[in-house]
């Protein structure tokens, strides 16, 4: 890292890219929306918040921002996509993650429903998680970390230092799983609440 205090872009397309800024507002970690390619300049990780994963490819075709994203990637920086932006990372979106997403793969009965269980790296005790139509992944390569699943589908992965969530933990009021993603991005969080 250098001197300047670090960076996070949340991509500002669609979605609850508001509450991701919050939560690292709440770390001590300035955020910045992305909406466009000159956004990305200069970031330190980037955040792919949850939405609708349609309207948000939509909106990367139409802004240009998919080389861009993809670049982002290739050259290091870490990512975090939760629920729509696990979606987004996969093998058929912008192939950053080598993963398969199952969109709103809890069906019909399960659309929205909370579950505790514990995120491998994440000390403290199970997390409170919040699923809204979410994707499992589906098949996974061999460089991807299973963090956490449910009934053996897995909803928590790492490959390097991209991260990606079923679930929402900007929506939950504990930043555990914020401070994981800091970590692997090797950003020191200075909140107050330490
Ligand atoms: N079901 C949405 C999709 O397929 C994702 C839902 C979410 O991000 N909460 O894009």
């Amino acid at each position: 890292m250098s001197d300047a205090s670090p960076l996070i872009g949340v991509l500002a397309l669609q979605g609850g890219f508001e509450a991701h800024q919050r939560m690292f507002a709440g770390l001590g970690v300035k955020t910045r929306q992305v909406r466009v390619p000159a956004d990305l300049t200069g970031l330190d990780a980037l955040v792919l918040p949850g939405g609708e994963s349609t309207t948000m490819t939509l909106g990367i075709e139409r802004e240009g921002l998919g080389d861009p994203l993809r670049e982002l990637a290739a050259g290091g920086t870490p990512i975090l996509g939760t629920c729509a932006g696990m979606i987004i990372l996969d093998r058929v979106h912008l192939g950053i993650l080598d993963v398969l997403a199952q969109r709103n793969a809890f069906g019909r009965q399960l659309h929205s429903f909370e579950a505790d269980f514990d995120v491998a790296g994440v000390e403290g005790g199970p997390v409170h998680a919040v699923f809204i139509r979410a994707p499992w992944i589906a098949e996974h390569g061999p460089g991807v970390e299973v963090l956490a699943q449910i009934d053996g589908h897995p909803v928590a992965v790492r490959q390097g230092r991209i991260v990606a969530l079923s679930f929402h933990p900007e929506l939950t009021g504990e930043d555990r799983l914020h401070r994981l993603f800091l970590t692997t991005a090797g950003i020191e969080a200075s909140g107050r609440e330490q």
